[in-house]
């Protein structure tokens, strides 16, 4: 089709791939400087600066077919406009009558007077609203409005690209660059996607045979139809396509990793005997859930292997995740080898201790633990010993990992409660060319578009039932004047004996302390107070936001004062923390008010009651961790969540999601779809860069199929060697060879 500015530039040099933006026609010295802040420098980068939306052919709806409710879009002149009240009352209502040839419609803004600065009578507009019926006319109100420039052609057909903009630069501008740079630059693309590949996806894609199937679209036509489509289904084709390719290129980079892990690392076997196996089972005290007997069958193969296994378990608070790591750390022992298992706290590196010293009481295994608050000559001498190899299970924090350790014979290591397990600190265990095998345990359930990516090498076993006898867990969302009856119901429940664990998302109010506090992480890795995890929104203009000592306070000389109450949170020290949990522990403290330090992993079974004090500053999937700490014994679990600020409806449905269902699978996804994956994760720690067009949760089937086609082509070209690999070969390199250490792959 032929672009509106054919006519006045046919006789202009057409662009080239490294043709500074401002040599566009159209753009400019000053536009460049704002192309620039969008990270487009080039006429080539400008291809790849891709429409975040689209504006929909404004013909599609005539004033005529207009209908009560239903989202339209057209074109008009401004021909009239009003304004009622003004600035003395600080309320206004402005009008604008648009017409066209078919007829006229009413724009309304309310309080936005400024509007009619560039809302001029004569001025052409494209709105896009939802109309409403009023008397014989249609009105849009807070109407969607472009203002289209004089000389500026829409082809009233044409489905617009809206780009991300900045301050200074107008749509039109981006369009009428993008329209050159397309014309000129995007035949001479380089197909990256052979014929095969793309008949192979589409035939996948759509569950057709080969012989049928319309390939993908060429890297040609979806560049062009990407910015300029000619209608909805190439559009729809074109996306489609780049989706692909982007997804593709991720897959390829992980199945090159994971073939990488899986031929080129070496790491002990370890051999599984019934009578080790038995062994070992027997000493866990309970029966086996068949999901767990599947995972520990899975590591038990695993790690016969001579290459690391690399699994991650996956499963729900309670869902019984530490008996998989005892049992491999117990392989390890009954081969001759060491095991380290690493926790996010110290608090949890103890509980871990505890466990399994009791479980291992009158036994052989030699049990080390090492963390932060040690003094300097305990942790010599469990340094000492695991050198030597005279422990055999070494516990403690994350924080171990770094220091200058070193392991005597070290097979396993576990790592509870962590997303992520990177290639560094992959490397940081290794010793002498051998790897250990790894276990990675996560409470946090994951969609199955993120395993497939950002935990793409990983193998996963999925726990999903709960082990037998556990009561079931209520959840409420608080409504008002529910304070005093709630603490009632708690206290009713200390007084049969159970205790109860009270939430909140801050220290103390932050007005008050909060420039003092460092915004460094501790030694053990603990998340800042004050900044839960998994990015939750730092709201700090909020004046009543909840505090764990405000609420502290208010408790245990309130609606809690016959009761003993005790305060846990990241800023004490590792010894007060650890007295505090103890206490808690023993049941010698009956409610424990905290932040989000209780977070993971906590075990208090005759704790079944948890009080969550601003719930809205929390991620869906990091409340459900936290409720799960009260659905761990035989008892009925108690939630209620309480918001600080009056929640709006998206925070209450939000919120309901938790109590209307407790598998935390469903969850997670429905944090995924509602917060994306980047939260769902924390940004920094999913090491995946930015997807530019694909979307994990929305194009899950696009992603299956990619990750089958990028297994085959890896398994048959490890290196992407051939001829035809060559510029996938380049996209993978250039895109992920240093996030996934490719390097030595490529
Ligand atoms: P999580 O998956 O949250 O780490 P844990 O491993 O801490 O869960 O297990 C929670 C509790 O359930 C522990 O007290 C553990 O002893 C118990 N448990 C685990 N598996 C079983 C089982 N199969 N039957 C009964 N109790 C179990
Ligand atoms: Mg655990």
């Amino acid at each position: 089709m032929p672009s509106p500015q054919e006519n006045s530039t046919t006789a202009r040099a057409p662009v080239k791939w490294l043709t500074p933006i401002q040599f566009v026609p159209g753009v400019g010295v000053d536009r460049a400087e704002l192309f620039a802040k969008l990270g487009v420098r080039t006429a080539g980068q400008a291809l790849f600066f891709f429409p975040r939306d689209y504006e929909q052919p404004a013909s599609a709806t005539l004033i005529t077919q207009l209908k009560d409710g239903v989202a339209a879009s057209l074109i008009g002149q401004i021909t009239e406009v009003e304004i009622a009240g003004g600035r003395s009352t600080g309320r206004s209502i402005l009008g604008v009558l648009v017409e066209n040839d078919h007829g006229a419609i009413r724009l309304l803004f309310f309080n936005q007077p400024f509007r009619a600065e560039t809302l001029r009578r004569g001025t052409r507009v494209l709105v896009s609203g939802v109309p409403r019926l009023n008397g014989f006319r249609f009105e849009f109100v807070h109407p969607k409005v472009t203002v289209i420039e004089a000389g500026e052609s829409i082809p009233e057909d044409q489905i617009l690209a809206i780009y991300p903009l900045v301050e200074g630069l107008k749509q039109s501008h981006v369009r009428r660059a993008l329209a050159t740079v397309t014309d000129d630059l995007a035949s001479s693309m380089e197909e990256a996607l052979s014929d095969e590949i793309r008949l192979d996806a589409a035939s996948r894609l759509d569950g057709v045979l080969p012989a049928v199937a319309t390939p993908l679209m060429g890297i040609h036509d979806a560049i062009a139809q990407l910015h300029r489509p000619t209608s909805q289904s190439q559009l729809d084709a074109a996306r489609r396509r780049l989706i692909f390719q982007e997804l593709f290129v991720l897959q390829l980079a992980l199945a090159m990793r994971r073939r990488h892990l899986t031929t080129e690392l070496t790491a002990p076997p370890l051999e599984t005997s019934t009578k080790i196996d038995s062994r070992i089972k027997n000493r866990f005290g309970f029966e086996l859930t068949d999901d767990q007997a599947n995972a520990i069958a899975e590591v038990g193969r695993d790690m016969a292997r001579q290459f690391p296994m690399n699994r991650l378990i996956q499963g729900d608070v309670g869902s019984g995740k530490t008996v998989i790591a005892q049992y491999a750390m117990m392989l390890a022992v009954a081969n001759g080898y060491q095991s380290v298992m690493m926790a996010p706290t110290e608090v949890l590196a103890r509980q871990h201790y505890q466990t399994l010293q009791k479980s291992l009481a009158d036994s052989r295994v030699r049990l080390g633990l090492l963390c932060g608050s040690m003094s300097a000559a305990e942790r010599r001498d469990v340094l000492k010993r695991t050198a030597e190899g005279t422990i055999d299970v070494l516990v403690g924090t994350q924080a171990l990992l770094y220091g200058d350790i070193s392991f005597a014979k070290l097979a396993l290591c576990v790592i509870d409660e962590q997303h992520k397990f990177g290639v560094q600190q992959r490397l940081a265990l290794r010793r002498g060319g051998v790897d250990p095998h790894c276990l990675v345990l996560s409470a946090t359930p994951i969609p199955r578009t993120i395993t497939m990516t950002m935990f793409g090498d990983l193998d996963v076993s999925t726990l999903k039932q709960k082990p037998p006898g556990r009561g079931t867990l209520h959840t409420y969302l608080s409504e008002d004047g529910w304070r005093d009856r709630w603490w009632k119901f708690v206290s009713q429940k200390l007084d049969e004996g159970r205790q109860a664990f009270v939430v909140a998302p801050r220290i103390v109010a932050p007005e008050i302390v909060a420039p003092q506090i460092p915004a460094t992480q501790n030694a053990d890795g603990e998340e800042r107070d004050g900044e839960p995890v998994n990015g939750e929104r730092a709201n700090d203009e909020v004046e009543t936001v909840s505090s764990v000592i405000n609420i502290y306070d208010e408790l245990r000389n309130g609606p809690l004062q016959d009761y003993r109450v005790a305060l846990l949170h990241g800023r004490m020290t590792a010894d007060e923390k650890n007295d505090a949990m103890q206490k808690f522990f023993q049941g010698r403290t009956q409610v424990l008010v905290s932040t989000t330090v209780i977070e993971v992993g906590l075990d208090v079974a005759n704790a079944t009651v948890m009080t969550i004090m601003g719930a809205e500053r929390f991620g869906l999937a990091q409340l459900h961790q936290l409720r799960g700490r009260v659905a761990r014994g035989k008892q009925p679990g108690h939630v209620c969540l309480f918001t600080d600020a009056k929640g709006s409806p998206e925070e209450i449905e939000r919120l309901n999601i938790l109590a209307s269902t407790t598998d935390g699978f469903a969850i997670a996804e429905a944090d995924f779809r509602l917060r994306g994956p980047g939260d769902l994760l924390g940004k920094r720690q999913s090491g995946i860069p930015m997807m530019r067009i694909a979307d994990f949760s929305r194009d899950e089937a696009i992603l299956v199929v990619a990750r089958q086609i990028a297994q085959e082509v890896i398994d048959a070209d490890p290196d992407l060697s051939s001829p035809t690999a060559k510029r996938l070969r380049a996209q993978v390199i250039a895109r992920y060879g240093t996030v996934f250490t490719l390097g030595d792959v490529a």
